[in-house]
This record gives structure tokens, sequence and C-alpha cells, in this order.
């Protein structure tokens, strides 16, 4: 009988990770003012593993499949992200808000990843309208893409976009 595959037999946290040459606060280090329940053990770890360049062919997919799961999850992702960025830059450059723009950078977002960040930036009174069209699948390559942006932070800085 096949083996149920329900995780991975190690774990990512800030005691183990691998250090870059900067370091931002994790996922779980950041309130927002919006309220969540968002599993942030579960994000950290996703971050963390992202930062590991965890070899384990299972270990991301099995993470990220199960924040995607999770819409408020995926959403505290995104706006950490988002938040990270802004302070860097002094609000998001266009290299992440506009699709086009985001296409030829070297980070490559979704454009799932853009519309998020166009709507952090400058947000509309239907502040979750674009989030709230999401499925599982678009939420998948929002935290991947949230990941893979602070992880990108944390080796070029601002130079991340601009190579
Ligand atoms: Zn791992």
């Amino acid at each position: 009988m096949e083996k149920l595959v329900t995780g991975t037999d190690h774990v990512h946290t800030a005691a183990t990770v691998r250090r870059r040459q900067r370091q931002f606060v994790p996922p779980s280090g950041l309130h927002l003012h919006r309220a969540t329940r968002a599993d942030t053990v579960l994000l950290d770890q996703l971050f963390y593993a992202t930062v590991d360049e965890c070899p384990d062919p299972h270990c991301r997919p099995l993470l990220l499949d199960r924040v995607a799961a999770d819409a408020e999850a995926t959403r505290k992702l995104a706006d950490w992200a988002c938040y990270i960025a802004s302070e860097m830059y002094c609000g998001l450059p266009a290299e992440l808000v506009d699709e086009d723009e985001a296409a030829t950078t070297v980070f490559h977002p979704s454009p799932f990843f853009c519309r998020l960040a166009a709507e952090y930036h400058n947000p509309e009174p239907a502040l979750d309208a674009v989030y709230a069209t999401y499925d599982t699948a678009q939420r998948r390559q929002v935290a991947d893409n949230a990941v893979a942006l602070v992880d990108g932070f944390q080796v070029w800085w601002t130079d991340f976009l601009y190579q």
C-alpha cells in the first residue's frame, strides 16, 4: 500500500534557518491592522524553507498547498511581502504593481501577485475585491511569489528587481 504523504519529517524555523546577508521580520512577527486567524507558524515555515533552499522535493510544495488552502493565511503572506517591499522602496515600484513591468524582472511574479500589490499600493474602498476572486491555485502562486520576493530582498536588497 502506498504511503500517504502528509508532511515532511523536518521543520524550518527561525532557530534552524540559514542566514542571509540581511534579515527581515518573519510573517509571524508582523502585526498589521488587519486582524487574522492565519497560522503564522505555517507561514514562517514556508518562508524559512525558501530561505534554506530546502532540497526535499516535497517540502515547499506541501507547505505551499497548506498555505494556499487557507485564504486568510495567503492574504497575510501577501500583505507581509507588500509591507516589506513598500518600506524598502518607499512605496511599491512599478516592477511589482504593473504586470508588464514585473514580467521584465528576474523575480517575474504571477499577475495575481501584481494585482494584489496594486491593490495594496492604491487601496480602494472595495479593498478585498481582487483577492476574493482568487481560487486555491492562484493563491498558491501568490504565496510562492510573496516568500520568494522577501528571500530575494535578503540576498539582493533593492537590486533584486533591477538586475
Ligand atoms: Zn524542508
